[in-house]
């Protein structure tokens, strides 16, 4: 047993004061952490644009969004402004029975950039949760007791609840620690043809026979479109989503893109879908749906989908989370939506993906590392070992910047409607210049 620590506050501020917190170390689950021995945590006294300030006054340029979702940067005055103005009408009402504008708002807006088949919206709490009741509604669409497995493909990244984890990859993702806990899904190969390279029709022969195969027992496929995230931060061939849509149609089989990542731009289009031009059944989206202000997701469906949950034997949508539409969300939501459609993002996105194959580009020579790729917003160094995570942080923080590598990437996604040229560039070097300080000590795997 370890002592309880409740007492290194200080006694002024009644704020523990070190960078390191110590209760925070023995009590405090952070996200895939051991309590046995964590790796340091930096703790954060405020936020400001594309800044993270460390409770020592330190600055570091956040060069990860805080994981997809901070587009505009922190306390953006016109989101901080919409967030206040609801909380002066109403933080939270249930969405049974009632409804508000904010929901009704932040729908109209949705379902005008949406792919243009998409004509129904359900709001939920967190990505995890839409992919949940994505995969609950394409069961419900199709209301066949036989047809309700799915297929996807590897290094794919779906969130961390008991459905999600069955449809991320089988490998990197959780199926060893919950392995025959887990319901057992049609994994096809990753994609092998890069976006922006030639493509080659071999590359969906596995999935067109695994579909062929599986047919009768499908309720439909899920993936991410494009860029696969957390799972690789692989960026594939838009041939294969035309060829995946044909062969869907053809068996009966949905079709479900997880956008949760690829959202609101970061891949250079609005949404990733837009690279493919091919429209899915249902959609998720979230991360940087509120802007990084808040947890909240959609799932989007077509009014295909809507009618054959309708038609379905329990003839309900059979979710309803407590916080559904929350107020507060769906506000920050529609002011960060808004505020980004009225930017020139299109453009800031274009100008960072240059900026961030220049400032990168130098790393393709270092002998680790196995290759260095761009699209929009995201900037992945895929290393040939992998980095030890507290050593890389250390070093990070002490070069101003915060970047968090999973596995064999390295990766930087910028805040891009809060960062300037010159911290994108310091992002850059300052990865390469960690990478470089740290080659020794590689792990080879
Ligand atoms: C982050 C992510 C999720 C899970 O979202 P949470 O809000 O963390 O539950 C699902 N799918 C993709 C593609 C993601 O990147």
């Amino acid at each position: 047993m370890k002592d309880r620590i409740l007492d290194n506050t200080d006694a002024e501020t009644n704020v523990s004061s070190s960078i390191h917190d110590d209760f925070d170390r023995v009590h405090l689950w952070h996200p895939y952490t051991s309590t046995d021995n964590p790796l340091p945590t930096y703790k954060v006294k405020e936020c400001e644009g594309a800044e993270i300030i460390l409770s020592d006054g330190r600055r570091l340029i956040d060069g990860m969004s805080s994981w997809w979702c901070v587009i505009h940067g922190y306390r953006h005055p016109v989101l901080d402004q919409a967030i206040k103005d609801q909380i002066g009408r109403m933080s939270h009402v249930m969405f049974g029975g009632l409804t508000h504008d904010p929901a009704i708002e932040l729908g109209k807006l949705l379902l005008s950039i949406l792919p243009p088949s998409m004509n129904h919206i359900f709001y939920a709490d967190s990505g995890s949760v839409a992919t949940e009741v994505a995969m609950k509604m394409a069961v419900q669409a199709q209301n066949n007791p036989r047809r309700t497995n799915f297929a996807t493909i590897r290094s794919g990244y779906h969130g961390d609840t008991w459905n999600a984890m069955s449809v991320c990859d089988p490998v990197t993702g959780m199926h060893g620690a919950f392995g025959p806990a887990l319901p057992i899904r049609h994994f096809a190969p990753a994609p092998q043809c890069k976006y922006g390279a030639e493509w080659d029709p071999a590359d969906f022969e596995p999935m067109r026979r695994l579909l062929e195969e599986n047919a009768d027992t499908l309720a439909a496929v899920i993936l991410e479109p494009i860029v696969q995230g957390a799972g690789g931060m692989r960026f594939y061939h838009p041939q294969y989503l035309r060829e995946l849509r044909k062969e869907c149609d053809r068996h009966g089989i949905l079709l479900i893109f997880d956008e949760i990542a690829t959202g609101f731009g970061r891949t250079g289009r609005l949404f990733a879908w837009e690279h493919a031009g091919v429209e899915p059944d249902i959609m998720l989206i979230g991360k940087a749906l509120t802007g990084g202000y808040m947890t909240f997701s959609a799932v989007a469906a077509t009014a295909g989908v809507a009618e054959r949950v309708a038609a379905s034997e329990s003839r309900v949508m059979m979710h309803g989370p407590t916080f559904m539409a929350n107020p507060l969300a769906c506000a920050v939501a529609l002011a960060s939506t808004r505020l980004l459609l009225s930017s020139p993002w299109q453009k800031r996105i274009r100008e960072i993906e240059a900026l961030l194959s220049v400032g990168l580009a130098p790393a393709a020579e270092l002998p680790f590392v196995k290759e260095v790729r761009v699209l929009g917003g995201i900037g992945v160094i895929e290393l040939k070992g992998t980095v030890d995570l507290g050593e890389f942080q250390k070093i990070c923080v002490d070069e101003g910047v915060w970047i968090r590598p999973f596995g064999h990437n390295a990766y930087i996604m910028p805040p891009y409607m809060a960062v300037s040229d010159e911290q994108v560039a310091r992002l850059c070097k300052a990865l390469i210049s960690s990478l470089i300080k740290l080659e020794a000590k590689l792990e080879k795997n």
